[in-house]
């Protein structure tokens, strides 16, 4: 085992293959306040990339309801128990220490165990599970099922809907493989057949090398390397790489978003990639949106961190679950992103609004102020929004798009009313 620098964790942990990183990174975040759950992003990936015979079962992208949803069925429950099962055994406890955070341990110091250390001395890389067949069988399982009101005659609550913590709650969780830093599945596999590439950190599974011995659907605790009967090798979500690489025909040469980034009406996804410095650490960008809001406002957050796969979509927290099961999803970061999320900074507030507005990749933003339109009070301070205009470059440095925080009101002129 390698010893390697995971800052989520906010230190180093083992694994099996020494650190080396790409140049650049695969990153999205998801805003899971705005999703509507409508899955327009789950049919993109289907039609795009699993319609096959053999894939009928496989949904790279999927939109599940937490608490109850899973795909596959109670995955994240299990593995926390497995998790949860190890740190008994070796009795310890899993505990994030928040105070020594800093700018290599944002979100401070995971003292437990990762499921790379919770599996030494089991003879596997990684503690994990393969899903039956059942499992796999109901995507939607739990889809739009609320926890129960607690009070109130007929089960109506009278104050259970207000903020801080909803009574009754659920929330869309919008899932694709994480493009991990330190992937389980790359860890697990014993043919060396998935990689990570070195331009843009997206993980493949050479499909000449696997033999289907599904070591990688057993290791990854985010259940996103699936098995084909039909090929007997197992597949995964392929970050759509040629629109990455700027294949696209639309693309016009420039990195594109994803096909499930792109479609969604909720406009809740902003994918695109990161630098990496020559240490493997990502390199100062203050300019790019996904660092700014990543690793400046901290306003998105990994899913899991615990797990130690350093992973690469963010999610800004729902505002509205409790926030016990927050932490536990998304680490002690939670508190402060929903605190900012709320009450966004003039430049996040701006910066927020190049979600799903181009197809292209945002590598650079600017900010033309704008005037004050509105104050108000949000937990119990004072807020000011302002009409700033937020500009957008692409990967060739060219202007891609350029939007307003106050969306601009076309007026039909009269002469036009009555026409269609
Ligand atoms: S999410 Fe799973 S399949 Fe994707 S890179 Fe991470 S460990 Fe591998
Ligand atoms: S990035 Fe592409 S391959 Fe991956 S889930 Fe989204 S649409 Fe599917
Ligand atoms: S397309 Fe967007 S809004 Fe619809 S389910 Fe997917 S992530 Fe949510």
């Amino acid at each position: 085992m390698a010893e390697v620098y995971n800052w989520h964790l906010g230190r180093n942990m083992s694994y099996p293959y020494p650190e080396e990183h790409p140049d650049r990174q695969f990153v999205a975040i998801f805003n899971i306040n705005r999703c509507i759950g409508c899955q327009t992003c789950t049919g993109a990936c289907k039609a795009t990339w699993t319609f096959s015979k053999g894939q009928e079962y496989m949904w790279w992208n999927n939109v599940e309801t937490k608490p109850y949803g899973g795909y596959p069925k109670y995955w994240d429950i299990k593995i926390l128990e497995m998790l949860d099962e190890a740190h008994q055994n070796a009795g310890q406890s899993a505990e994030w220490d928040e105070s020594v955070a800093n700018e290599q341990a944002p979100y401070g110091l995971y003292n437990g165990m990762t499921l790379t250390e919770a599996a030494a001395g089991t003879g596997d890389e990684v503690i994990g599970y393969l899903p039956s067949e059942e499992e796999w069988r109901a995507p939607n399982f739990g889809e739009d099922s609320a926890t129960k009101y607690k009070g109130g005659k007929l089960g109506i609550s009278q104050d259970g809907a207000s903020l801080p913590e909803h009574q009754a709650w659920f929330f869309y969780m919008q899932r694709l493989c994480n493009h991990c830093t330190y992937p389980a599945c790359l860890a697990a596999c014993p043919r060396k057949a998935i990689y990570k590439r070195p331009e843009d950190g997206i993980v493949l599974i050479d499909q000449a090398r696997c033999r289907g011995y599904r070591a990688c659907v057993a290791a990854c605790p985010y259940k996103k390397s699936m098995y084909r009967g039909t090929t007997g090798t197992s597949e995964k979500c392929v970050g759509c790489y040629p629109r990455v690489e700027g294949n696209d025909p639309l693309s016009d040469g420039v990195p594109m978003e994803t096909r499930c980034m792109t479609v969604c009406p909720g406009k809740i996804r902003l994918n695109g990639l990161v630098t990496m410095d020559e240490n493997g650490a990502w390199a100062e960008d203050r300019y790019h949106p996904l660092y700014y809001m990543i690793r400046m406002e901290k306003v998105a957050l990994p899913l899991y961190p615990q797990f130690g796969t350093e992973p690469n979509i963010y999610y800004i927290p729902p505002r509205w679950a409790p926030r016990a099961y927050l932490h536990q999803m998304f680490g002690p970061g939670v508190d402060e992103a929903i605190a900012r999320y709320t009450a966004p900074s003039r430049e996040l507030l701006a910066v927020m609004q190049l979600f799903r507005v181009t197809q292209k990749m945002i590598f650079r933003y600017e900010i033309e102020e704008g005037p004050l339109v509105h104050e108000a009070e949000v937990n119990g301070k004072p807020w000011q929004m302002y009409d700033d205009t937020v500009i957008g470059f692409d990967g060739q440095g060219r202007e891609a798009v350029r939007i307003s925080v106050v969306e601009p009101i076309h007026e039909r002129p009269s002469i036009r009313l009555n026409s269609i």
